[in-house]
C-alpha cells in the first residue's frame, strides 16, 4: 500500500541530513561532547535554543493565553518519592528488556523486528523469545527471555544515600499538576470544565533511546490536563483536544499528509488510561508518536486522594454534586515538536543552477525573525545605518547582523538557518533613506523606506500568527 506522506513534496529529508545541519548551524550538539559524549542527551545550541523557546512559547499561547479555562503551572522535578508509588510508575512505568547473551546489547523486546505488534500480555510472557525464535539481528546471538526495567532515574536527597532518601527525577510532568489539583482550582477559581498546563523536564532511562531527539533520556513535555465532568464530560474533551492539537502542529507548518492519528488498542494502554490516541508524524524511519491524547479517567486524583486522605472531589455549584473529575490530558514533547517542525521545514533547492537550502520556518518558530546585512562593509555610513536598524528591531524581535560575506552567501546562510527576512542596506540606502527586504520563500525583494521597516517586519509577523 503506498503511503500517501510519500507523495508530500519536498520530502522529508533524511536524518543524517537534519542532524548534520542541526550541528553544524548550532541547533542541536551531542552533550559533553568533548568527554566523547552522553548518550540519549543533546545540548541546544544558540539557534536551537531559540527554535525550542519559540515552539513552547507557540504552545503556551495556544494553551494557556489564548485560554480562559486554561492556567500555568511550574512544579518541581523532585517530588515526594510517594507521588510515584500513587501514580503507578513504580511498580507499572516498565519496558520489556531482553539482552543479547553474545554481545550483551540490551533492546526493548517491542522494537526488535517481528515483536512490534506483539500485545502487553504476549510482551510480558517469558516464554515469548523462544517460542517466536528471536535472535539478535546483527550477531545471531541468543535473546534472554523479557524482564521489565523501570525506566525511573533514582537519586537521593539529603546527606544520607540509603533507600528511605531515594528520590526520583519525574519521568512526566502530569503528576506534578495532580498534586496541586485543588491549590490550583481553590487560587484560580476556575470551575470544570478547566484545564493545568506545564512545560518542563522529564527523565526516563530508555532502554533504546535514539533517532537524535526523538527518543532521549533527558527531554521536555508540553503536557496539559484537561478537568471534566466524569465520562461524558471526558468523551466530548477528548473529541475536541485531538483534531484541535492536530491542528496546532499543521498551524505551525507541519504538512497534513504527514501526520494520523493511532489509537491504542485496549491491550496496548497505559496502566492510567481508558483510551489514548497518538498524534503521529512520518519522521524518516517511519510513523511514530509526536504526541499522545488520553482520557485518564478519575485514575490520578483517585489515587492521590486515597494515599493521602486529602479531599481532592470537586464541588459543583450548578448541580450541587461532589465528585472527582475524569482528565483528558495532551501530552507532547518539546524536543519532539521541535525536531518535527525543523524536518518539515527542511528544502533542498535548484536556484539560477546553484542548490539551495531552506528551512521555510513558520515565522513564529524562525531562530531570528529578520537579518540586517551590509552590501558594503566597506563603507562606514552603511554599516552604521545597518546597526542603527539592527538595535531597532531587537527592541521587539530576534534580528542578527552579518557582514562576514558577500552578499549572496549571506542570503544563503540566512535561508539555511531559516530567517524569513533578510534587510540589505546598500549605497542607494543612503541617498533615499530606503532599504532592500528580502523574502526567504518566495526570494522576491521589496525597497521599503529604512524607518518603516521595524513596523513592517512586525506587521509581517502578526500576519503569519494569524
Ligand atoms: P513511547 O511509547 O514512544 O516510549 P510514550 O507513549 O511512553 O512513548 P508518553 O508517555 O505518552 O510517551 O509521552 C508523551 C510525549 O512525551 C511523547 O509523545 C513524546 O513527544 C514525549 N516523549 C516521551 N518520551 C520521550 C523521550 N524519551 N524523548 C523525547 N521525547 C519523549
Amino acid at each position: 500500500m503506498t503511503d500517501p506522506a510519500d507523495a508530500v513534496r519536498p520530502t522529508v529529508a533524511a536524518l543524517e541530513t537534519i542532524v548534520s545541519l542541526a550541528k553544524r548551524r548550532g541547533f542541536v550538539f551531542p552533550s559533553s561532547e568533548i568527554y566523547g559524549g552522553i548518550n540519549a542527551v543533546w545540548d541546544y545550541g544558540p539557534l536551537g535554543v531559540e527554535l525550542k523557546n519559540n515552539v513552547k512559547r507557540a504552545w503556551w499561547r495556544a494553551m494557556v493565553q489564548e485560554r480562559d479555562d486554561i492556567v500555568g503551572l511550574d512544579a518541581g522535578i523532585l517530588m515526594a518519592p510517594q507521588v510515584w508509588v500513587t501514580s503507578g510508575h513504580v511498580g507499572s512505568f516498565a519496558d520489556p528488556l531482553v539482552e543479547c547473551l553474545a554481545c550483551h546489547q540490551r533492546f526493548r523486546l517491542d522494537e526488535l523486528p517481528g515483536a512490534e505488534n506483539l500485545t502487553q500480555t504476549e510482551l510480558a510472557d517469558p516464554t515469548i523469545v523462544e517460542r517466536l525464535g528471536l535472535r539478535h539481528a546483527e550477531d545471531g546471538g541468543v535473546l534472554t527471555p523479557p524482564r521489565r526495567f523501570n525506566l525511573m532515574f533514582k537519586t537521593f536527597m539529603g546527606p544520607l544515600e540509603d533507600e528511605a532518601a531515594v528520590v526520583y527525577l519525574r519521568p512526566e510532568t502530569a503528576q506534578g499538576i495532580y498534586v496541586n489539583f485543588r491549590n490550583v482550582r481553590e487560587t484560580s477559581r476556575k470551575k470544570v470544565p478547566f484545564g493545568i498546563a506545564q512545560v518542563g523536564k522529564a527523565f526516563r532511562n530508555e532502554i533504546s533511546p535514539g533517532n537524535f531527539v526523538f527518543r532521549m533520556r533527558e527531554f521536555e513535555q508540553m503536557e496539559m490536563q484537561y478537568f471534566v465532568r466524569p465520562v461524558e464530560g471526558a468523551r466530548l474533551a477528548f473529541e475536541e483536544w485531538l483534531p484541535r492539537r492536530r491542528a496546532w502542529y499543521e498551524q505551525y507548518g507541519v504538512a497534513a499528509e504527514r501526520l494520523r492519528f493511532r489509537e491504542h488498542a485496549p491491550d496496548e494502554l497505559a496502566h492510567y488510561a481508558k483510551k489514548a490516541v497518538d498524534i503521529e508524524y512520518r519522521f524518516p524511519f517511519g510513523w511514530k508518536e509526536l504526541e499522545g491524547v488520553h482520557n485518564r479517567g478519575d485514575f490520578d486524583l483517585s489515587r492521590h486522594a486515597a494515599a493521602t486522605g486529602e479531599n481532592l472531589e470537586y464541588f459543583d455549584p450548578a448541580t450541587e454534586e461532589h465528585f472527582i473529575p475524569w482528565v483528558v490530558e495532551t501530552s507532547a514533547g518539546a524536543d519532539r515538536a521541535a525536531f518535527t517542525f525543523l524536518l518539515d521545514a527542511y528544502r533542498e533547492e535548484e536556484v539560477r543552477g546553484e542548490r539551495r537550502v531552506v528551512l521555510a520556518f513558520h515565522p513564529e518558530l524562525a531562530p531570528y525573525k529578520v537579518a540586517v546585512l551590509p552590501l558594503l562593509k566597506k563603507r562606514p555610513e552603511i554599516v552604521e545605518l545597518c546597526h542603527r536598524l539592527v538595535d531597532d528591531l531587537r527592541r521587539d524581535t530576534m534580528a542578527v547582523y552579518d557582514d562576514t560575506a558577500s552578499i549572496g552567501k549571506l542570503y544563503r546562510r540566512q535561508d539555511e538557518i531559516g530567517t524569513p527576512w533578510c534587510v540589505t542596506i546598500d549605497v542607494d540606502s543612503l541617498e533615499d533613506g530606503a532599504a532592500t527586504v528580502r523574502d526567504r520563500d518566495t526570494m522576491t525583494q521589496e525597497r521599503l523606506p529604512i524607518e518603516g521597516i521595524r513596523r513592517a517586519i512586525l506587521d509581517r509577523l502578526a500576519a503569519a500568527r494569524g
